[in-house]
């Protein structure tokens, strides 16, 4: 990629004021050649640094490493933006007109001096737990209102011991005003309770027996910052597969808590990115790359050698991501995780404590309940969490991170919205899968905590208690809602129940709307917005469209050929459907009798003909024209997979396939006019159909000639990158925003992307929100501002 000028826009909070952090900022940035600005906010520090792309990356790598020693970042969010053209690098004088709204900062993880204490055995606080200070420990799973001050969290009920008293009490001190301090006389304790809620051990014994307990190949739900973790030993041997089926997840990766940095870079391959993600304060869970050769068993049966083997070399288990090249993974980023983990000194899994899909546990009763049949034993503890924070997600993606599950760390931090003050604050409700709400207020938005798909009663619950709580804290009263326009999304139902004026947005146009709003874009820009299943405008399943966006509305100028998917909602868990409703719709009932297609070899005989009806009459078989679903489709053909064990598995393994190839060319879709009216999101148009059958017939014959199954699905990639190179040259817009979930792919991302420039285009991607369903809330807020058209 060619040299390019970008803005990066970083905000610092934490104790950045008064330790000559703005003198540091100027020297880094003038020593690494960029322009652009420092300034005091009332939330920390701001910067905008102009520059190329590896300056611009060494800034924020050295921003947290050399900061001056009595600075304390207990947050970074950066957003790279297009260059406002700075001369030179200024410390501008403090911004006091900023937002006076008291913060409510995220979680943080543990920082290098409390770690410390902890492990020294001289410390009143060693082996403590639950130490924090002002840099760091709980914050936004603690806090019942503002302004965050002890008695205001679950934390009150400790009453602080006199030395603890004499720490809050002093300006000197690293706990001064620390509302969550604690020590091991006067704060929370543990406890080990086995699975039907007996005491076994306390304090120092329970984390003993704890440690001794996942040693042996048990499994235990860990409480620990914003819900319970399902813990076990994550090297070869029985207790991964044990908890795959106790929590009946087939193949769903787990993410993976890892002692030490070093103990990751023996298993992964870590870039100075990444390194800096796992460090940060947020401490996500990063994607990362497997080594190859590093005996770590990136797939189950393919070279993964003997199991004593492997075990022998503390290798992990090769079901924790079955298939997969990449793996979860995180650093410890609580006293207690140090401990568990500096004791076990191996690779625990640490999964998300649920059942299934419903929402994380919090409480050790409602644990006990849930839990029990998956974990032995329950790690617990009697500090309060008021509500979820499931772990945050984030992969690299054009070098720069991509949000795909945003939680702790970051929720609920705002995303400044365009030239919306004096707007009435609006509720977002988001859609079915990944569901967050989000909330505006004076030109900002609060995006919740990721609540999960809204397939459960707990989740749907959680969907109102998080709607609701975060209008309370933050003190909004929102006077619109907006929805999705699915009429029967629980979200949608939740909405109308409000009672406030509903908004309903197109799910597609929201996508693009979330992707313009982080990225600071004004109308007009084309949106690829590409994902699994979205309602249209006229009422089929969309997910592969190209909208216009511009200052009147959102204009369907392309979009898939359509296609129908027998049995509905089947065809989300069995790509083969998709392959089958593609293959219906260019060769009509002769597709049934070609066996040699692995999709149609996958149905037996009596399937192939209750299909076959529902086809031919057009009945549960919906039409759809999703880019999900054509990523299936492909999937099937190539056998990669008939049927899926979790959402979206079939996409990433097509991803994966085509990383393994260079194969160079791409398969051609035909860009022909839409032959009847083609409904745009809000007025009527006709736009181009992208006609997938030319790369269809052209991928059968390769298959036919014995191609590669990695080449084909890289040829397939390439093919998406072109098709969106040519609706960009017809519709003429410059800029270009990448959204939706296909766009969780990196392939296809850093492959649009890398075409896009290369003809001229300016394109944008998702970096703070999530492609995916987890952003559209933030959509959802913008359209309702945009011109709220109430009444749906
Ligand atoms: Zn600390
Ligand atoms: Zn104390
Ligand atoms: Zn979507």
């Amino acid at each position: 990629m060619a040299p390019r000028t970008q803005r990066l826009r970083v905000a610092v909070r934490g104790a950045v004021q008064g330790v000559g952090f703005r003198p540091f900022v100027y020297r880094l940035a003038t020593d690494l050649g960029l322009r652009g600005w420092v300034l005091n906010s009332t939330s920390g520090v701001r910067i905008e640094v102009e520059g190329e792309a590896a300056a611009l990356e060494a800034f924020r790598l050295r921003l947290e490493r050399e900061k001056p020693p009595r600075a304390f970042i207990q947050s970074v969010e950066a957003s790279y933006l297009d260059p406002a053209g700075y001369a030179g690098f200024a410390i501008r004088e403090s911004d006091a007109s900023g937002e006076r709204r008291a913060l409510v900062l995220p979680d943080i993880a543990t920082c290098p001096d409390c770690l410390r204490e902890v492990l020294d055995p001289s410390d009143r606080r060693h082996r403590y737990p639950f130490t924090n200070c002002t840099h760091c420990g709980p914050r936004y799973t603690i806090i019942e209102a503002l302004p965050y001050d002890r008695r205001q969290t679950t934390m009150k009920a400790f009453v602080m011991c006199p030395t603890c008293r004499s720490e809050y009490d002093d300006p000197s001190d690293r706990r001064f005003h620390a509302q969550p301090n604690a020590c091991p006389v006067c704060g929370p304790q543990l406890e080990l309770w086995d699975a039907d809620g007996r005491v076994l051990a306390e304090r120092g014994t329970a984390l003993e027996r704890s440690i001794e307990a996942v040693r042996g190949g048990a499994i235990v739900a860990l409480k620990g910052l914003g819900g319970f973790h399902l813990v076990c030993d994550a090297r070869v041997g029985p207790a991964v597969r044990e908890l795959r089926r106790r929590k009946a997840r087939e193949e769903k990766p787990f993410a993976c808590m890892f002692p030490s940095l070093e103990s990751v870079r023996a298993t992964c391959e870590v870039s100075a990115p990444e390194e800096r993600l796992l460090l940060s304060p947020e401490a996500p869970i990063v994607l990362l790359r497997r080594r190859t050769r590093a005996g770590a068993g990136v797939s189950a049966g393919r070279g993964a050698g003997r199991p004593g083997d492997a075990a022998a070399s503390g290798a992990l288990d090769p079901a924790i991501a079955p298939g997969n090249p990449y793996l979860g993974v995180m650093l410890p980023y609580t006293p207690l995780h140090h401990l568990l983990l500096a004791a076990l000194a191996f690779p625990i899994v640490a999964t998300s404590g649920n059942r299934s899909d419903e929402p994380i546990c919090i409480e050790e009763h409602d644990a006990l309940e849930r839990l029990s049949g998956i974990a032995d034993l329950l790690l617990v503890h009697n500090r309060p969490i008021l509500r979820h924070a499931d772990d945050s997600i984030v992969r690299l993606c054009a070098g720069r991170e991509l949000m795909l599950r945003r939680a702790r760390g970051f929720a609920p931090l705002p995303v400044a919205l365009p030239s919306t003050v004096g707007s009435p604050p609006v509720l977002a409700v988001g859609a079915f899968l990944k569901s967050s709400v989000a909330l505006s207020s004076r030109g900002e938005a609060f995006l919740s905590q990721h609540i999960g798909d809204l397939a459960t009663p707990q989740a749907r619950t959680a969907l109102a208690d998080t709607a609701r709580d975060l209008g309370r804290l933050l003190e909004i009263r929102p006077r619109i809602v907006a929805c999705d326009l699915h009429p029967d999304y629980p979200s949608t139902e939740f909405a109308r129940r409000t009672g406030l004026p509903v908004v309903a947005v197109q799910h597609h146009e929201a996508h693009a709307l979330a992707c313009m709003a982080e990225n600071e874009l004004a109308p007009p820009v084309l949106a690829v917005s590409w994902d699994g299943t979205g309602y249209g405008t006229d009422g089929t399943i969309w997910g592969g469209e190209f909208l216009r966006v511009t200052d009147e509305g959102c204009e369907r100028v392309a979009h898939l050929r359509p296609f129908r998917l027998p049995g509905g909602e089947a065809a989300v868990r069995e790509p083969r459907r998709s392959a089958l409703g593609l293959l219906w719709e260019a060769f009509g009932e002769e597709a049934l009798a070609r066996d040699e297609l692995p999709p149609i070899r996958a149905f037996s005989p009596a399937e192939r003909g209750v299909l076959a009806a529902m086809l031919r009459r057009g009945v549960q078989a919906p039409v759809t024209t999703s880019a999900g679903r054509l990523f299936d489709a492909i999937a099937s053909l190539l056998d990669l997979r008939q049927i899926t064990r979790f959402e979206g598995q079939s996409a990433m393994e097509l991803e994966f396939a085509a990383q393994e190839s260079d194969a160079d060319g791409a398969y051609r879709f035909e860009l022909r006019d839409a032959p009847a009216a083609s409904p745009a999101v809000g007025d009527a148009t006709t736009g181009s159909l992208a006609d997938w059958e030319p790369l269809l017939r052209a991928i059968l014959d390769d298959c036919h000639a014995g191609a590669a199954p990695g080449d084909v699905a890289r040829r397939f990639h390439n093919a998406l990158a072109e098709l969106i190179v040519a609706v960009a040259r017809t519709c003429g817009l410059p800029r270009l925003v990448l959204t939706g979930g296909c766009f969780q792919n990196v392939l296809l991302t850093e492959s649009a992307v890398v075409r896009l420039r290369a003809e001229g285009f300016t394109p944008y991607w998702h970096q703070r929100v999530p492609p995916n369903d987890g952003g559209i809330a933030l959509g959802q807020l913008v359209a309702a501002q945009r011109g709220p058209k109430p009444g749906s």
